[in-house]
């Protein structure tokens, strides 16, 4: 019979970038436009990726900067790793490459299955763009990730951070395939 393919995922960049708006967006189809530093929280999902089912666990972090340590809540046991940044913040995109770092010299890894994010694109015509696709793309390259541009007050694509995140993963891990 089939085996029940759990899968846990972590997101995580600079505070206020849209971790949470994302998430929600993505759990609850629901935008809140206030804003609430987030405590942590971890949602459940049923995602349906290249037709297998994977029950997920996303957890939703409160953020991190540089002087933070990383909690081994957010490496140990993590499949794939969600890391979000503003097209309207340099200092959120710079970060980053920190939190990649704190990653794999964490885990003792040189690469990880990973998807950064660049959100709030919808803002990119009121507010001047820091971070144009061109740096996501590269950096994303350079780590071996997927990269994607999201919109959570738009929903631009919302699903498919999580589909990507999905695809990292288990390209990774030959051997899990369901034939
Ligand atoms: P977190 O701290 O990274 O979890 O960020 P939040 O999800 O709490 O979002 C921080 C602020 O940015 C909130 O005021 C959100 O409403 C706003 N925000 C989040 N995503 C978007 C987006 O896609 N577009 C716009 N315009 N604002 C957003």
């Amino acid at each position: 019979g089939d085996v029940l393919k759990k899968r846990k995922i972590a997101v995580l960049g600079s505070r206020s970038v849209g971790k949470s708006s994302l998430v929600i967006k993505f759990i609850e189809d629901n935008f809140v436009d206030s804003y609430y530093p987030t405590i942590e929280n971890t949602f459940s999902k049923s995602i349906n990726y290249n037709g297998v089912e994977y029950e997920c666990d996303i957890i939703d972090t409160a953020g991190q900067d540089e002087y933070t340590i990383l909690n081994s809540k957010h490496a140990i046991g993590i499949h794939g790793f969600v890391l979000v940044y503003s097209v309207t913040s340099r200092k959120s995109f710079e970060m980053i490459q920190i939190v990649y770092d704190k990653i794999i010299n964490y885990c003792g890894i040189n690469s990880i299955p990973c998807v950064i994010v660049g959100s709030k694109i919808d803002l990119q015509p009121s507010r001047s763009r820091q971070v144009n696709s061109n740096e996501g793309k590269e950096l994303a390259t350079q780590v071996h990730a997927a990269w994607v541009e999201t919109s959570a007050k738009a929903n631009t694509n919302v699903a498919q951070v999580f589909e990507l995140c999905l695809g990292e993963i288990e390209k990774r891990s030959p051997g899990s395939k369901s034939e």
